[in-house]
């Protein structure tokens, strides 16, 4: 038996959730099973816990759209046990059970092997946020976009994607402008290397079609009215990778922005990216990233502390990543 948090829902369909044990015998099908040593906390995962917005598709539920550990079995010939594995997404913890679990089973097409120098603790402080901020940055770049076409800005910049994608931005070379509506997280942004803070209020109004050319490059990570300013801003040719919906789903923007500047949105989905470019994305956090910087924006909890943690990022009351220390 092992310990995993579950989300569960009564005849009402109100939501409760809490520590629990469970045996292998309660896991999903799939051809491989992994020892987790470590899991993380994301946006999603505060969604599951809160039930803020439905994504959990399955009931029970166990949290956690990633996890990485080590292989126990599989009939997968790709994975052999004793293989160190990372997993992102592909609807675990939403509609297959998740990584807030002592083992999980899944589809071995899920999984890519850890890349070798990094650890679990390490893998799960990036987690889906740095790895979406990795896909946010190859966006960008396939785009032809570089430091020399003009500044970047990063919106929900002290949050997890916010934070590792500031901390890519400003690693390769760009000058980022860091949005965030936590002034008070002005010094841990620069420390990642953001050359200048904006109060997200400046962007929270209604968005006009153009506005003054600010940023060549964004990475969004919250939608609705923030998102629409974004765009208004952006240079000529310039783009944004849109990743996340934080301050809303919605998108009051116009055409504007397309049709008169060139400008493009560019979507980001983490949850099914195939392997060969989640290996790529994977190879380049784990030789590009400043592990001290990495360590400085990333807490550790036990899995007891993982519920209450899901809570809090769902109120947008979490600074940088958190990893969930389980095996
Ligand atoms: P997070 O740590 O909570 O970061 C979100 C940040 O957004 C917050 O830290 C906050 O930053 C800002 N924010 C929160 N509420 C807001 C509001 N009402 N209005 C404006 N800004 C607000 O979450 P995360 O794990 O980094 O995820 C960020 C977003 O990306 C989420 O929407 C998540 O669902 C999405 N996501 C998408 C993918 C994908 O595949 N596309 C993958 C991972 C995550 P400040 O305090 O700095 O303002």
């Amino acid at each position: 038996a092992f310990d995993a948090v579950v989300v569960s829902r009564d005849e009402e369909k109100r939501q409760s959730v809490a520590l629990a044990r469970l045996t292998e015998a309660d896991l999903m099908e799939g051809d491989v099973t992994v020892r987790v040593t470590h899991s993380t906390v994301n946006y999603k995962d505060g969604l599951a816990v809160t039930g803020k917005l439905p994504v959990v598709r399955r009931w029970p539920m166990v949290p956690g759209v990633d996890f990485t550990g080590e292989v126990i079995s599989s009939s997968d010939p790709y994975f052999a046990p004793g293989d160190a594995v990372i997993l992102n997404g592909w609807g675990v913890g939403e509609a297959h059970l998740g990584g807030w679990a002592g083992i999980a089973r899944v589809k071995g097409d899920w999984l890519i092997r850890r890349p070798a120098g990094l650890t679990g603790a390490e893998a799960m402080a990036i987690g889906t946020a740095g790895y979406t901020a990795m896909l946010s940055l190859m966006a960008l770049e396939a785009h032809g976009l570089t430091p020399a076409s003009g500044p970047a800005v990063v919106t929900g910049a002290a949050g997890g994607v916010g934070s590792v994608a500031v901390m890519l931005l400003a690693a390769a070379g760009w000058h980022v402008a860091a949005v965030t509506g936590r002034p008070s997280e002005a010094d841990y942004l620069t420390g990642l290397g953001a050359a200048e803070i904006v109060d997200r209020a400046e962007l929270s109004g209604p968005a006009k079609p153009l506005a003054r050319e600010r940023w060549a490059a964004g990475v969004d990570n919250v939608g609705s009215h923030i998102l629409a300013n974004v765009l208004s801003m952006i240079k000529a040719e310039g783009a944004v990778a849109a990743c996340g919906n934080a301050m809303g789903m919605d998108l009051p923007t116009s055409v504007a922005p397309f049709i008169l500047r060139g400008v493009s949105l560019l979507g980001i989905n983490s949850v099914s990216v195939p392997r060969a470019k989640r290996e790529t994305a994977w190879t380049r956090l784990a030789t590009g990233l400043d592990r001290t910087k990495l360590a400085a924006m990333t807490t550790t909890i036990p899995l007891s502390g993982a519920i209450d943690a899901g809570r809090a990022i769902a109120e947008g009351k979490v600074r940088g990543r958190t990893v969930v220390e389980i095996g």
